[in-house]
């Protein structure tokens, strides 16, 4: 990872952006050192408009879905993994999960499965293949947005497949785009500290690389306010700037706020990130992943009134109606886990945005007046 002295300032950065230039390591240093909240906020707001970002903001009928919550990698960070052996360990059947999934889709109309998992050992490569075959019979009009990079590296494992031909059958199978979690910080130091069970950073390129190659498109996240530092945040959104410079299929990036509750963290006395640090990191985000179109605010994270807000710090997007969270929940996220869509049509109205239904594709679905 590449360091360097720090002489950078915002006047730089709003000169680049202005210019329309690229900016740097140092650049965003700069913006991250930077306590200007509201300079960054209109900094980002204004590199976003230069890049023809309107006031549309974007959100999507959705629910969550996880399969097993068995992993085999115990990660530092993450309140949601269980051991087979512990009492809230979880394995469902792909037809208990279609049934349910079929009988919520009645009631609510989504248009989006997201579903990520543990990496259960105790499964085979046809767990999840057919898993996505039986979701993709029973809602063929739903989008499947299922497994992060790790998972599909975990499936190569159980299978012996590539990632090339693990994709691949997922994709015949139905499955429609990857979520972009796994990523954490990819700085070696941070990974050996809070996630060493983890597959190395190059593994989550090579996936994602493999999956826009295969015309699957994916999400970036990063998940920060643990044990990285500036120069960590910055180097990972390079990484992902430089992939999206080579494959483009990154549909939009999710800046992740660490919870460190019921965590090993929250024992060490690490607390949750400010709202002031979430805004400054989607600022951030925005300005330097000039090449990503969309930057979510993650409502299930900073809740819907701080995610309004920052539709005014770069933001054009907040997720979507989210039912039945895990994973944030499982890590003391306080924030529900259903938004409504009238909900998020006021939360959006009142920050003076245009929201609009989207699908995963961001086509758009419907607008507000
Ligand atoms: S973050 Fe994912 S891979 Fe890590 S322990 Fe939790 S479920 Fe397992």
């Amino acid at each position: 990872m590449a360091t360097l002295d720090h002489t950078g300032t915002l006047g730089v950065v709003r000169e680049k952006v202005e210019a329309g230039e690229r900016l740097d390591l140092e650049d965003g240093l700069a913006i991250l050192e930077s306590d200007d909240l509201l300079a960054l906020g209109e900094l980002a707001d204004h590199a976003r408009r230069r890049r023809g970002g309107t006031d549309d903001v974007y959100f999507v009928q959705n629910t969550y879905l996880n399969q097993t919550n068995v992993c085999r990698v115990k990660c530092k960070f993450c309140a949601f993994a269980a051991t087979r052996k512990q009492e809230h360990a979880y394995t469902i059947t792909a037809e208990e999960l279609v049934e349910d999934a079929v009988a919520h889709h009645a009631a609510t109309g989504f248009t989006e499965i997201h579903m990520v998992n543990g990496e259960n050992p105790h499964v085979d490569f046809d767990f999840y293949r057919d898993t996505i075959a039986s979701l993709h019979a029973a809602l063929p009009d739903v989008h499947l947005k299922c497994y992060t990079a790790s998972e599909i590296h975990h499936m190569t494992t159980l299978s012996g497949l590539t990632h090339e031909q693990v994709l691949r059958e997922l994709k015949d199978a139905g499955l429609g785009s990857l979520p972009g979690g796994g990523a954490e910080i990819f700085a070696d130091r941070v990974r050996r500290l809070v996630a060493p069970g983890k597959e190395h950073p190059d593994v989550w390129f090579h996936v994602h690389d493999t999956a826009h190659r295969l015309g699957i498109p994916t999400h970036c996240t990063m998940l920060y306010g643990h044990v990285e530092t500036y120069e960590e945040r910055v180097d990972h959104i390079l990484r992902l700037r430089e992939q999206q410079d080579r494959t483009g299929g990154f549909l939009a990036f999710i800046p992740l706020a660490f919870h460190p509750e019921n965590t090993v963290f929250e024992r060490r006395g690490f607390r949750h990130t400010t709202g002031a640090d979430d805004l400054k990191m989607l600022a951030f985000s925005r300005l330097m992943l000039d090449n990503v179109p969309n930057v979510k605010a993650y409502w299930i994270m900073m809740g819907m009134p701080m995610a309004a807000v920052a539709l005014h710090f770069g933001a054009n997007d907040v997720q979507g109606t989210v039912m039945r969270e895990e994973i944030f929940k499982a890590a003391g996220g306080r924030t529900g886990t259903e938004q409504k869509v009238e909900e998020l049509v006021r939360f959006v109205t009142a920050a003076g945005r245009v929201p609009v239904q989207r699908d995963t594709l961001y086509n758009e679905l419907r607008r507000w007046p």
